[in-house]
């Protein structure tokens, strides 16, 4: 089992590439697990026809925990692929970054991960602020590659600084690796170099350059992911080559031994290496 995060600025697009990165990989044939980890719990909804999932810590907060069975917290979406909202605390109390470790150790405890054996968890995390909660999923073991979803816009890129700088003190300690910055297009003037040259100063790469395209924003009204409304589109295209370049990445850390610490936090004793992919 392979798992990544998106991580970035709010309304960089991480949960758009994530819906349509989840579905290639479950078009190239792998089962595939999408974990929204943002209060705003939208992120698998492209996923479900624009419906949303009820979240997990919403459903610990209504039920009795021992009386709330998994199926409830995982939904088949669009290409089979599973959809989980962690949620988000009640505003004013609570940490967030709290909330989605106690949302994932809920699905630990029914054997969610043992259940399903999904080939590759994705989760889609907020990055905006600057404090413990939201390098959360990295610091517990969960989130091994993180990818940062970012413009050239200066506040996304400032974002990405962050969250790479957040990654870079976990990864001291075997928690976690950056993967590389994925280009997501605003159209802002000399994008690509600005977006080089921080990616140069973090010492890692772009991975993927998404364009900016209208066809994103008509699958969004309809609720459904672009590999859907327009799946032989280069917008379409795009996504899978990405889908593809995170999963060789991925794939490159676990056989490098990066694996460890999350096979810890999913409560998983591989069988074989394969179990890694
Ligand atoms: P986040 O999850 O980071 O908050 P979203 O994925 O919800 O961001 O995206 C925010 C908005 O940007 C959405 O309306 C989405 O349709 C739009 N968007 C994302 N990526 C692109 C793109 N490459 N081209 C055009 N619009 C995009
Ligand atoms: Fe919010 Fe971060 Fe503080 Fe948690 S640590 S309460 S996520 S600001
Ligand atoms: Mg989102």
């Amino acid at each position: 089992m392979l798992c990544f995060a998106l991580y970035g600025k709010g309304g960089i697009g991480k949960s758009t590439t994530s819906a349509n990165v989840a579905l290639a990989l479950a078009e190239s044939g792998l089962k595939v697990m999408l974990v929204g980890c943002d209060p705003k719990a939208d992120s698998t909804k492209l996923l479900r026809s624009g419906k949303t999932v009820e979240t997990v810590l919403d459903l610990l907060r209504s039920h009795h925990r021992s009386a709330l069975p998994l199926e409830r917290m995982v939904t088949e979406g669009t290409g089979g692929v599973l959809l989980v909202e962690a949620g988000g605390p009640r505003p004013g109390v609570g940490c967030a970054g709290r909330g989605i470790i106690a949302a994932f150790e809920a699905l630990k405890a029914r054997r969610a991960f043992e259940i399903y054996r999904p080939d590759v968890v994705i989760f889609d995390v907020l990055g905006d602020v600057v404090c413990g909660g939201f390098a959360m999923p990295i610091r517990e073991g969960w989130a091994k590659n993180v990818f940062i979803v970012t413009s050239g816009e200066s506040m996304a890129l400032y974002a990405a600084s962050n969250i790479a700088e957040a990654v870079d003190t976990f990864a001291e300690r075997g928690y976690a690796k950056l993967g590389g910055l994925v280009l997501n297009r605003r159209d802002v003037p000399e994008e690509r170099e600005q977006v080089e040259a921080v990616a140069a100063r973090l010492k890692t790469r772009i991975v993927g350059d998404l364009p900016r395209s209208e066809l994103v924003q008509a699958a969004d009204v309809r609720g459904e992911a672009v590999l859907v409304t327009a799946p032989e589109s280069d917008m379409a295209e795009s996504y899978r080559k990405l889908a593809q370049s995170i999963l060789a990445i991925c794939r490159e850390n676990a056989r490098a031994g990066l694996v460890g610490e999350g096979r810890k936090a999913f409560g998983i004793i591989p069988e074989t290496e394969s179990d890694f992919i």
